[in-house]
């Protein structure tokens, strides 16, 4: 008998959305991957870190991922001392609960949202409050004039749904939380406003990012956060010391270096998200507007789960979640123009 810690055994452990194996057959919309490659100048510093014999990798990679902290500090306005890399954001968001949550600790997110910081949170023992949202009004459901919990998740723009909240109603939370006031910022890069000005006046305030969706590197695991240096200087403490190798070291560098590509990247999409959203709308669905790289939309009949079974005979998919507050509609990743056009028409065929 082996002899799991309580918490371990009794977890369900988080399931990612579905990677078929034949890729090549499906139009993929369900995992908000970029449907772009990443800047070519992504691929050649990755084969000139390689080198032509692989000699560079018999090394250890820089533990600090400097270059990484300079270029992001650079691009969004902050001091290297205020940004740290991370294999993926799912790292940082584990580090910032083992950083603030202890065995028996509280933390919380709005629902619905990201489940993995649940997990996350159930590893360390520590007890997982949500928060719902009132519809119509910036407002969340149950919370205290003061939330004693150690950290409050918000996801902005909300994933699944797409809505940005506004930057008013973050800082009014930043203000209200004793803890941490993590704003997880995996699609910001695909809206009009984002959080880190509130790094800079509140303490409490942490902004995370990923290179997985708008710098189309999610097989890189790339991820950064921007917080204060005291915040940034624990983090570092916990993480394993070489977390970044050299190759995504230098894909990283070399993704946030070369910004002109970036955004036409992310122009296209928001360009085609828009499309996609107002095409829907003609054919009945019920759309929210969307400030990520994905939709969600709802049949007129509601009934989200027979469309994506629909979809999913046609080697479509996208993602639909079971959750009462979610069934109604689909999460659809926003593809290629024709990979949208392919899937509208599918949709109408399914009516
Ligand atoms: C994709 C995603 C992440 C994870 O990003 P990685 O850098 O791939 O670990 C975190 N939070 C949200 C809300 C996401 O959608």
């Amino acid at each position: 008998m082996i002899s799991l810690r309580k918490n371990i055994a009794e977890m369900a452990g988080y399931v990612p959305g579905f990677q078929p194996k034949d890729e090549a057959a499906w139009i993929k919309l369900n995992t908000n991957e970029n449907p772009y490659p990443p800047s070519p100048k992504v691929a050649e510093a990755i084969l000139a870190e390689v080198g032509g014999d692989g000699a560079n990798l018999r090394k250890y990679p820089d533990a600090g991922s400097r270059a990484g902290r300079e270029e992001a500090g650079r691009l969004y306005g902050f001091d290297p001392s205020w940004i740290i890399m991370a294999n993926g954001s799912d790292e940082l968001l584990n580090n910032l609960i083992r950083a603030f949550a202890g065995e028996g600790d509280e933390i919380a997110y709005v629902h619905p949202s990201y489940s993995y910081y649940a997990t996350l949170a159930e590893v360390q023992g520590a007890r997982v409050r949500t928060f719902g949202l009132i519809p119509g009004r910036w407002e969340l459901d149950g919370f205290p004039g003061r939330y004693a919990g150690k950290l409050l998740f918000l996801t902005n723009p909300n994933a699944p749904l797409g809505f940005t909240f506004p930057l008013s109603f973050i800082e009014e939370l930043a203000g209200r939380v004793d803890g941490m006031l993590v704003v997880d910022e995996a699609y910001a890069d695909f809206a009009d406003e984002n959080a880190l000005e509130l790094v800079r006046k509140y303490d409490n305030v942490v902004v995370t990012r990923t290179f997985s969706k708008s710098y189309s590197l999610a097989g890189m695991r790339l991820g950064l956060a921007v917080a204060r240096p005291e915040v940034i200087a624990a983090l570092d403490k916990i993480r394993d010391h070489y977390n970044l190798d050299r190759l995504a070291q230098a894909a990283a560098v070399a993704a946030l270096a070369d910004q002109n590509y970036f955004r036409e990247c992310v122009r296209r999409i928001r360009e085609t998200r828009d499309w996609f959203s107002t095409e829907l709308r003609v054919i009945g669905y019920g759309v929210i507007p969307s400030s990520g790289n994905y939709v969600f939309a709802s049949p007129p009949d509601r009934n989200g789960r027979r469309v994506y079974d629909a979809l999913y005979e046609r080697r479509i998919l996208v993602r639909h979640f079971s959750d009462p507050v979610l069934e109604h509609g689909m999460r659809i990743t926003i593809g290629t123009r024709e990979e949208m056009e392919k899937t509208l028409e599918a949709l109408k065929e399914i009516g």
